[in-house]
Protein backbone atom coordinates (compact mmCIF):
# COMPACT_ATOMS: atom_id res chain seq x y z
CA UNK A 1 0.00 0.00 0.00
CA UNK A 2 0.99 3.62 -0.52
CA UNK A 3 2.26 5.52 2.27
CA UNK A 4 -0.16 8.42 3.78
CA UNK A 5 1.85 11.74 3.19
CA UNK A 6 2.54 13.67 5.68
CA UNK A 7 1.24 17.69 5.45
CA UNK A 8 3.23 20.89 6.54
CA UNK A 9 1.77 21.68 9.80
CA UNK A 10 1.82 20.33 13.19
CA UNK A 11 3.34 17.68 14.00
CA UNK A 12 3.40 15.86 17.67
CA UNK A 13 7.06 14.55 18.73
CA UNK A 14 5.71 11.56 21.37
CA UNK A 15 8.95 11.80 23.18
CA UNK A 16 9.76 13.28 27.14
CA UNK A 17 13.48 12.80 26.04
CA UNK A 18 15.26 16.36 25.36
CA UNK A 19 17.78 14.33 23.13
CA UNK A 20 15.74 12.59 21.42
CA UNK A 21 13.89 15.67 20.83
CA UNK A 22 16.28 18.26 19.86
CA UNK A 23 17.90 15.33 17.44
CA UNK A 24 14.12 14.85 15.78
CA UNK A 25 13.72 18.35 15.36
CA UNK A 26 17.01 19.24 13.48
CA UNK A 27 15.92 16.61 11.36
CA UNK A 28 12.57 17.76 10.55
CA UNK A 29 13.69 21.00 9.75
CA UNK A 30 14.04 21.04 5.96
CA UNK A 31 10.15 19.70 5.72
CA UNK A 32 7.86 22.68 6.79
CA UNK A 33 6.96 20.97 9.32
CA UNK A 34 6.46 22.43 13.07
CA UNK A 35 7.35 20.26 15.84
CA UNK A 36 5.81 20.27 19.55
CA UNK A 37 6.75 17.68 22.01
CA UNK A 38 4.55 15.80 24.18
CA UNK A 39 6.30 17.18 27.15
CA UNK A 40 5.48 20.49 26.26
CA UNK A 41 1.50 19.10 25.55
CA UNK A 42 1.52 17.84 28.92
CA UNK A 43 0.36 14.41 27.86
CA UNK A 44 0.83 11.79 29.70
CA UNK A 45 3.71 9.04 28.74
CA UNK A 46 2.36 5.51 28.12
CA UNK A 47 4.36 2.66 29.69
CA UNK A 48 6.21 0.75 27.37
CA UNK A 49 5.15 -2.30 27.13
CA UNK A 50 5.64 -4.07 23.94
CA UNK A 51 8.54 -6.51 23.13
CA UNK A 52 9.87 -5.18 19.82
CA UNK A 53 11.01 -1.54 18.77
CA UNK A 54 8.34 -0.86 17.03
CA UNK A 55 5.68 -1.93 19.62
CA UNK A 56 7.28 0.85 21.98
CA UNK A 57 6.99 2.95 19.00
CA UNK A 58 3.29 2.35 17.98
CA UNK A 59 2.35 2.67 21.62
CA UNK A 60 3.84 6.34 22.24
CA UNK A 61 3.19 7.75 18.67
CA UNK A 62 -0.79 6.58 18.99
CA UNK A 63 -1.17 7.82 22.73
CA UNK A 64 0.41 11.42 21.62
CA UNK A 65 -2.11 11.31 18.44
CA UNK A 66 -5.26 10.57 20.24
CA UNK A 67 -4.24 12.73 22.87
CA UNK A 68 -3.81 15.60 20.87
CA UNK A 69 -5.75 15.18 17.96
CA UNK A 70 -2.61 15.51 15.76
CA UNK A 71 -0.03 13.25 13.59
CA UNK A 72 2.61 12.42 16.22
CA UNK A 73 5.85 11.03 15.56
CA UNK A 74 7.63 8.74 17.80
CA UNK A 75 10.87 7.00 18.59
CA UNK A 76 11.57 3.97 20.13
CA UNK A 77 15.93 2.70 19.84
CA UNK A 78 18.31 1.11 21.50
CA UNK A 79 21.47 -0.59 21.68
CA UNK A 80 21.94 -4.21 21.02
CA UNK A 81 25.41 -5.49 21.81
CA UNK A 82 25.97 -9.39 19.97
CA UNK A 83 28.11 -10.53 22.89
CA UNK A 84 25.04 -10.33 25.07
CA UNK A 85 22.54 -11.54 22.72
CA UNK A 86 22.12 -8.58 21.72
CA UNK A 87 20.20 -6.70 25.17
CA UNK A 88 20.02 -4.26 26.36
CA UNK A 89 17.97 -3.70 23.14
CA UNK A 90 14.52 -2.73 24.00
CA UNK A 91 15.28 -2.47 27.58
CA UNK A 92 18.31 0.05 26.85
CA UNK A 93 16.40 2.95 29.26
CA UNK A 94 15.37 0.85 32.14
CA UNK A 95 19.48 -0.24 32.56
CA UNK A 96 19.51 3.48 33.26
CA UNK A 97 16.92 3.73 35.38
CA UNK A 98 17.59 4.45 39.07
CA UNK A 99 15.49 5.18 42.03
CA UNK A 100 17.25 8.63 43.51
CA UNK A 101 16.16 10.71 46.72
CA UNK A 102 13.91 12.86 46.20
CA UNK A 103 11.53 10.28 45.06
CA UNK A 104 10.48 8.63 41.06
CA UNK A 105 13.25 7.24 39.05
CA UNK A 106 15.80 8.86 37.20
CA UNK A 107 18.23 7.77 34.15
CA UNK A 108 22.43 7.69 35.20
CA UNK A 109 23.71 7.14 31.80
CA UNK A 110 26.65 6.28 33.49
CA UNK A 111 25.64 3.69 35.12
CA UNK A 112 24.17 2.26 32.04
CA UNK A 113 27.27 2.46 30.17
CA UNK A 114 28.90 0.25 32.95
CA UNK A 115 26.94 -2.49 33.08
CA UNK A 116 27.32 -2.80 29.69
CA UNK A 117 31.00 -2.88 30.15
CA UNK A 118 30.89 -4.99 33.39
CA UNK A 119 29.07 -7.58 31.33
CA UNK A 120 31.80 -7.17 28.87
CA UNK A 121 34.52 -8.02 31.24
CA UNK A 122 33.02 -10.71 32.98
CA UNK A 123 33.25 -12.70 29.25
CA UNK A 124 36.30 -11.94 29.14
CA UNK A 125 39.35 -9.57 27.38
CA UNK A 126 38.63 -11.26 24.02
CA UNK A 127 35.07 -10.80 23.67
CA UNK A 128 33.70 -9.37 20.86
CA UNK A 129 32.81 -5.66 21.31
CA UNK A 130 30.77 -5.32 18.26
CA UNK A 131 27.37 -3.48 18.37
CA UNK A 132 24.40 -1.51 16.88
CA UNK A 133 21.48 1.11 17.68
CA UNK A 134 18.40 0.29 16.05
CA UNK A 135 15.89 3.37 15.35
CA UNK A 136 12.16 2.19 14.69
CA UNK A 137 9.66 5.49 14.18
CA UNK A 138 6.34 5.20 14.00
CA UNK A 139 4.25 7.65 12.51
CA UNK A 140 0.42 7.57 14.20
CA UNK A 141 -2.89 9.99 13.17
CA UNK A 142 -6.00 10.45 15.10
CA UNK A 143 -7.75 8.12 12.79
CA UNK A 144 -5.02 5.77 14.01
CA UNK A 145 -3.49 5.09 10.53
CA UNK A 146 0.27 4.35 11.07
CA UNK A 147 3.77 4.21 9.37
CA UNK A 148 6.91 2.56 10.78
CA UNK A 149 10.31 3.05 9.48
CA UNK A 150 13.61 1.15 10.60
CA UNK A 151 17.10 2.37 11.08
CA UNK A 152 20.43 1.11 12.31
CA UNK A 153 24.11 2.07 12.69
CA UNK A 154 27.40 -0.61 13.06
CA UNK A 155 29.52 -0.02 15.63
CA UNK A 156 31.57 -1.21 18.66
CA UNK A 157 31.69 -0.43 22.19
CA UNK A 158 34.89 1.72 23.75
CA UNK A 159 35.72 1.94 27.10
CA UNK A 160 36.08 4.36 28.94
CA UNK A 161 33.50 7.00 27.71
CA UNK A 162 34.18 9.76 25.52
CA UNK A 163 33.22 13.36 24.77
CA UNK A 164 30.08 15.82 26.14
CA UNK A 165 28.11 15.64 22.88
CA UNK A 166 24.80 13.76 21.79
CA UNK A 167 23.12 12.15 24.63
CA UNK A 168 22.51 8.71 26.15
CA UNK A 169 25.07 5.90 25.78
CA UNK A 170 26.95 8.10 22.59
CA UNK A 171 29.91 8.41 24.81
CA UNK A 172 30.91 4.45 24.55
CA UNK A 173 29.80 3.71 20.48
CA UNK A 174 31.99 4.17 18.12
CA UNK A 175 30.23 3.84 14.63
CA UNK A 176 31.99 2.01 12.07
CA UNK A 177 35.24 3.31 9.97
CA UNK A 178 35.64 6.38 12.57
CA UNK A 179 37.83 6.72 15.52
CA UNK A 180 35.63 9.18 17.85
CA UNK A 181 32.86 8.10 19.49
CA UNK A 182 29.13 9.68 18.75
CA UNK A 183 29.80 11.75 21.95
CA UNK A 184 32.75 13.44 20.32
CA UNK A 185 31.57 13.57 16.63
CA UNK A 186 29.97 16.94 15.41
CA UNK A 187 26.21 16.35 15.36
CA UNK A 188 26.17 17.44 11.82
CA UNK A 189 28.21 14.10 11.54
CA UNK A 190 26.32 12.06 13.91
CA UNK A 191 23.02 13.15 11.96
CA UNK A 192 24.88 12.04 8.91
CA UNK A 193 25.09 8.46 9.92
CA UNK A 194 22.97 7.41 13.02
CA UNK A 195 20.31 5.04 13.12
CA UNK A 196 17.90 7.99 13.50
CA UNK A 197 18.92 9.65 10.24
CA UNK A 198 18.77 6.16 8.70
CA UNK A 199 15.20 5.91 9.80
CA UNK A 200 14.54 9.44 8.79
CA UNK A 201 15.60 9.04 5.43
CA UNK A 202 13.32 5.83 4.78
CA UNK A 203 10.63 8.12 6.44
CA UNK A 204 11.16 11.36 4.39
CA UNK A 205 11.38 9.34 1.24
CA UNK A 206 7.82 7.42 1.83
CA UNK A 207 5.87 10.12 3.53
CA UNK A 208 7.14 13.57 2.48
P1 LIG B 1 13.52 4.58 24.53
O1 LIG B 1 13.47 4.53 23.03
O2 LIG B 1 12.90 5.83 25.07
O3 LIG B 1 13.03 3.32 25.15
O4 LIG B 1 15.03 4.75 24.96
C1 LIG B 1 16.06 4.17 24.24
C2 LIG B 1 17.37 4.56 24.86
O5 LIG B 1 18.39 4.10 23.96
C3 LIG B 1 17.61 6.04 24.98
O6 LIG B 1 17.09 6.62 26.13
C4 LIG B 1 19.14 6.10 24.90
O7 LIG B 1 19.75 5.88 26.09
C5 LIG B 1 19.48 4.96 23.97
N1 LIG B 1 19.69 5.58 22.68
C6 LIG B 1 18.83 5.64 21.65
N2 LIG B 1 19.34 6.36 20.63
C7 LIG B 1 20.54 6.78 21.06
C8 LIG B 1 21.54 7.60 20.47
O8 LIG B 1 21.44 8.14 19.37
N3 LIG B 1 22.64 7.78 21.23
C9 LIG B 1 22.80 7.24 22.47
N4 LIG B 1 21.90 6.52 23.06
C10 LIG B 1 20.76 6.28 22.37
Amino acid sequence: MTPRKLLPGQLVIASHNAGKVKEIRALLAPYGIEPVSAGELGLPEPNETGTTFAENALLKAHASAQGSGLPALADDSGLCVAALGNAPGVYTADWAEKQVFEGGPGRDWYMAMGKVEGKLAELGPDTDRSAYFICTLALAWPDGHEEVFEGCVQGSLTWPPRGKLGFGYDPVFVPAGRMQTFAELDPQEKHAISHRADAFEKLVEAVF
